[in-house]
């Protein structure tokens, strides 16, 4: 029996970097586990196998975190093949680095449509099923309460404002038992922001660790979050940075 049997979970956008690490992470704690992507379908069969190989269960799933049908329907087949929920990972999230002038519409729209809209549609779908004791958890960034390099202006708004939806959101389910909270990576090595990347330095300078993150701070941090221990920790955004914002 491990801590999380009997429990199921969803985590967005789990085909590659900190999805893809919680998703294996929660299998690992006794969870069965689907995941959603976009474009990654190898990687995120890849992803099931390797659950399935360690002895886990798992279900890949095609959603982007935008289109509200798809993701609605993802959550239904979650429940249908595994018969309940109880924990959702708002972990799918993009940035598209540049000084704010130059930002497009369209790029704005980008971010706030998968890193905000997307954490709306997917929270909405999921609380239609998620049991008493459930848990909500959401993907923030460091840059959501405190920002220390240029490029991010929209994305530290839409994590900002997710800071405030978890907020909001732990007053209404709590009397159910369920938990929303907030996790806030600082910087951590993925394609999304890799070690060796052009935006890299001014980030790694920031950091207390003088070190980037790996994925699996963050996954052991979000396991912590959907376990039984946590259930007193509400409302509020652990920030896992490095000493990025101390
Ligand atoms: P990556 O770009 O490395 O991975 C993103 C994952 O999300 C992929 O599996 C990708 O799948 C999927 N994805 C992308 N767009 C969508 C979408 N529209 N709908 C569903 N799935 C999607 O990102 P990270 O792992 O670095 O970031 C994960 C989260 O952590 C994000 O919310 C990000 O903002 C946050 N974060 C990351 C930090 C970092 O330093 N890396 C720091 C702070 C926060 P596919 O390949 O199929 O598109």
């Amino acid at each position: 029996m491990t801590k999380l049997s009997g429990k199921t979970a969803l985590v967005t956008g789990a085909s590659r970097g900190i999805g893809a690490a919680i998703a294996k992470r929660l299998a690992a704690d006794g969870a069965t586990v689907a995941i959603t992507y976009t474009k990654g379908a190898d990687a995120a069969a890849q992803v099931v196998k390797e659950i399935e190989t360690a002895g886990g269960k798992a279900i890949a799933i095609q959603a982007d975190a935008a289109d509200a049908k798809a993701v609605s329907a993802a959550v239904e087949q979650t429940v249908s093949t595994f018969g309940n929920l109880d924990i959702l990972v708002n972990n799918a999230g993009t940035a598209i680095p540049k000084p704010f002038e130059e930002a497009t519409l369209e790029e704005m729209d980008r971010v706030i449509d998968i890193n905000l809209r997307g954490v709306f549609i997917a929270t909405q779908a999921a609380l239609k099923h998620l049991r008493d004791g459930g848990r909500i958890i959401s993907i923030g960034s460091c840059v959501g309460e405190r920002m220390g390099t240029p490029g991010l202006v929209a994305y530290a708004a839409t994590k900002g404002a997710v800071k405030m939806f978890t907020q909001g959101l732990a007053r209404e389910v709590g009397t159910r038992g369920i938990t929303v909270n907030n996790i806030q990576p600082g910087p951590i090595d993925t394609d999304l922001n890799p070690a060796a990347g052009d935006w890299a330095e001014p980030q790694l300078a920031n950091t207390a660790l003088k070190r980037y993150g790996h994925v699996d701070d963050i996954a052991a941090m979000v396991a912590f979050v959907a376990g039984p221990e946590a259930s007193y920790i509400t409302g509020t955004s652990l920030t896992v940075d490095g000493g990025t914002n101390a």
